[in-house]
């Protein structure tokens, strides 16, 4: 019998999404605005504001950030780019080891991402690498950059004291990139509420849905309400349409937020479900030599581990690895929206490992989807001349990291399925 196709990460619905949507075609209220873009965003306001007991054990006070809804965490960067006064010439210091919506919209503004490194601890943003570009940076351009992003990788905290301390020191703001970190928390504070902005991403495969979507988080409703003015074209109060300023059309839809409002009502059992994934795999990959299991480096770090992530040996023998790259790719990760943009070559100069290929390649035809880890941005074809400060940590663990499967959708005996066929895989 086929077995079932075990994916990276899929929505889970609660139930009660379609009784928010159905409120809201009853209501009438099919717009970017409405009852359920309120109730989300008091629901997120609660989710992010909560604390739990910092480094010295004791009980902290909930915090008081204010969050706006946006139609994709993409929208969330662009705006809180645009918040910290990013504008033409500028310079933006983004983790370089991250997805390409932290940078992009960077270039959106007319501004330069310049690309840091990471730490090996927890895979994100080295803090004493990014002083050195601040440094640099300064000395070269004779400007401080705009803002510094930091990435949630995977869920992963970054070193949220000491990137805050050096970014402090220098006065430059900070956009936390918790797309990937939702709910994730460094000293008992949720990511996201640490800088002057923080972003999160509510689409399809993150850690919940609302089709497609993101929410800002902002640390006062008065910087809230700058974000929504330029979230809904710069619109001024006037019986007609007035404008001083260039503005987007970023506002989440109150359908889309119907969804969120249902997904709200399980995001605390979704968290627990992958911190329950990645146990699982803690204890089964635990024997498995040549493999390493990505994990909090101490109990300050409290990753969401929206994706489970490990890194293969370069010396472990895996079955097929001689022909892991003979066969050129028909397909590409994501797939969004069905667009695909053929590749041009088989290779690049710039790949995982063979055997981290053929590993993929045998859960592929397990049925179980794996894949690489993110492409660090500046070895990017497009961002191949930004300046970037680089140690060299990034790019190893692309040659050899791979991501499996995690999030709602997988049991107990999927994780057992997954880790019996890596086992299979490897050659002794
Ligand atoms: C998904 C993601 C985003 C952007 O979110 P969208 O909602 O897809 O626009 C930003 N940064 C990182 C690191 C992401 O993984």
């Amino acid at each position: 019998m086929e077995q079932k196709r075990i994916l990276l990460c899929l929505a889970h619905m609660s139930g009660r999404e379609m009784d928010f949507i159905r409120e809201a075609f009853e209501q009438n209220w099919v717009v970017p605005m409405g009852p359920n873009v309120n109730g989300f965003e008091s629901d997120l306001e609660c989710f992010v504001n909560r604390r739990g007991p910092g480094a010295d054990g004791r009980l902290q006070t909930p915090l008081d950030k204010k969050v706006c809804c946006l139609s994709a965490g993409t929208a969330a960067v662009h705006l809180a780019l645009l918040g910290c006064g990013v504008g033409p010439g500028d310079e933006v210091i983004v983790q370089s080891f991250t997805f390409c919506a932290s940078s992009h919209p960077v270039t959106y503004l007319g501004a330069t991402p310049v690309f840091v490194d990471s730490e090996r601890q927890t895979w994100n943003m080295d803090p004493e690498l990014l002083e050195e570009a601040i440094k640099d940076r300064i000395a070269k351009t004779g400007r401080k950059p705009k803002a510094i992003v930091p990435v949630a990788l995977y869920g992963m905290p970054y070193q949220v004291d000491r990137i805050m301390e050096v970014a402090g020191r220098y006065g430059i703001p900070v956009v936390e990139d918790a797309a990937e970190g939702m709910g994730s928390c460094f000293d008992g504070q949720v990511l996201g509420t640490f800088g002057r902005y923080g972003v999160l991403s509510f689409n399809g495969n993150k850690m919940i849905t609302t089709s497609g979507g993101g929410a800002l988080i902002c640390n006062d409703a008065e910087s809230a309400r700058e974000i929504l003015y330029y979230a809904t074209q710069a619109r001024e109060a006037y019986p007609y349409y007035q404008h001083t300023d260039i503005g987007y059309n970023y506002r989440m839809s109150n359908i889309c937020a119907g969804i969120g409002r249902g997904q709200m009502t399980v995001i605390d059992e979704h968290i627990a479900h992958h911190k329950h994934v990645q146990a699982l795999y803690r204890e089964l990959l635990a024997d498995v030599e040549g493999v390493t299991l990505h994990d909090n480096p101490s109990p300050r770090y409290d990753s969401n581990f929206w994706l489970c992530t490990v890194t293969l040996d370069p010396s472990l023998k895996v079955k097929g690895q001689e022909d892991a790259y003979a066969a050129a790719l028909s397909g590409a990760v994501g797939g969004a929206a069905g667009v695909v943009h053929a590749a041009k070559t088989p290779t690049t100069d710039c790949q995982p490992n063979a055997n981290v290929e053929a590993m993929r390649m045998a859960l592929d035809a397990a049925n179980i989807e794996a894949r690489p880890l993110w492409k660090p941005m500046h070895r990017q074809p497009v961002y191949a001349s930004n300046p970037a400060y680089v140690n060299g940590v990034s790019e190893s663990l692309f040659h050899v990291g791979l991501c499996l499967p995690a999030g709602p959708w997988v049991s107990d005996d999927d994780v057992r399925r997954i880790v019996d066929t890596i086992r299979d895989a490897i050659l002794d």
